[in-house]
């Protein structure tokens, strides 16, 4: 699988600014991607005045989430105790998934780390720029989902959905802190990937450890919790037992469902079949759609997230027929007929 470049990610492009080496580099090699992305960061600013979820008070509440996790990005690397604990593979598996849980998370696996799942270059900071990503370096992965509160991501696109997807980057970051710190005590070496901060493509990590499937939404979807997760990541040298994928049966039920692409208000999740993209068969958004709706609403929407009938929870064991799926669906109509969707704000946010 061809390895993903973060600087054709829209978060690093739209990080780019007019007139620095960075900005002239990328289009330069990207002259297409120019005028859209252009006009994309004209627009106001998620959380941003301007936007229509606007609000001088409340906004604020995600932005700080936001600025801390800037703050703390620094300690995703650090030292490494010299004197080197003697441990087990087995032993330690074992105690870092419950450690994982322990801290918070809802699901946790290990992945074997191959090329494909990092970067092959940076491309969200100016200072790392165009870095290459060496990914022979961490060969195993501790990647958890920690769970979204669906009452507030069935409040998207409003401001609720912002808050809370900040809010649970923000425990994500902190369990990696906790885990490559201790890993790194131990005296091998470990690193957090978090938001804004990450060298590895997460939902690529977290398929191949067993925690979900990735449908035409485009991210991690997992029995349990639909896509109403965040992802972390810890990657570290030390040995671990890995785990493999799991299918549930999503792949056919998205071919057959299709309610995010539906309800999705820029048009970004192809309502059509898959697609061979780089010798792999699968949906791809079309990012720029997206993430401009970001822009002009002030959040990072959700409503995918929200329409999804697993993130509302699927209690059926196994999905092993389409007339199965049609019965989800139907009673996830029944129940919520175009999507869930809870008009008012909480009342402290009133
Ligand atoms: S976050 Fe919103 S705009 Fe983006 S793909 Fe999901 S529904 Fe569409
Ligand atoms: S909403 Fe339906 S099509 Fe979209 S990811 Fe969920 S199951 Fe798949």
């Amino acid at each position: 699988m061809k390895r993903i470049d973060e600087r054709d990610t829209m978060f690093a492009r739209m990080s780019l600014k007019k007139g620095t080496r960075q900005y002239e580099d990328y289009y330069s090699r990207n002259k297409d991607k120019k005028a859209l992305d252009d006009e994309i960061r004209e627009r106001p600013n998620i959380c941003g005045p301007g936007t229509a979820t606007y609000s001088e008070v409340n906004s604020p509440i995600a932005d700080a989430n936001f600025l801390f996790l800037e703050d703390i990005r620094k300690f995703s690397e650090g030292e490494i105790n010299p004197n080197k604990v003697d441990v087990s593979k087995e032993e330690m598996t074992k105690k870092l998934k419950g450690l994982t849980l322990h801290y918070g998370a809802a699901l946790v696996g290990i992945c074997d780390m191959k090329d494909y799942h990092y970067y092959s270059h940076r491309g969200r900071h100016a200072e790392v720029y165009g870095e290459e990503v060496y990914s022979e370096k961490h060969k195993w992965g501790i990647i958890f989902a920690v769970e979204m509160d669906k009452e507030m991501l069935n409040r998207s696109p409003q401001l609720a959905e912002v808050i809370e997807t900040s809010n649970i980057y923000v425990k994500a970051g902190i369990i990696g802190m906790q885990l490559s710190y201790y890993i790194r005590l131990l005296g091998y070496d470990a690193r957090n990937h978090m938001d804004a901060n990450f060298l590895a493509v997460l939902p690529l990590v977290a398929r191949d450890a067993g925690i979900g499937e990735i449908g035409r939404n485009g991210i991690l979807t997992t029995k349990e919790y639909g896509s109403m997760v965040r992802l972390g990541l810890v990657t570290t040298e030390l040995e671990l037992i890995p785990d493999k994928p799991k299918e549930f049966g999503l792949q056919r039920f998205c071919e057959l469902c299709g309610l995010c692409s539906k309800t999705c208000p820029g048009k970004a999740i192809p309502i059509d079949d898959k697609k061979n993209i780089d010798g792999h068969l699968r949906w791809q958004i079309v990012q720029e759609n997206c993430y401009g709706i970001w822009r002009n609403i002030g959040t990072d929407c959700g409503i995918c997230i929200s329409s999804c009938p697993f993130s509302q929870g699927v209690t059926e064991e196994l999905i092993d027929s389409d007339e199965k799926i049609q019965e989800i669906l139907e009673s996830h109509k029944e129940k919520y007929k175009v999507r869930p969707y809870i008009r008012e704000a909480p009342e402290w946010l009133k």
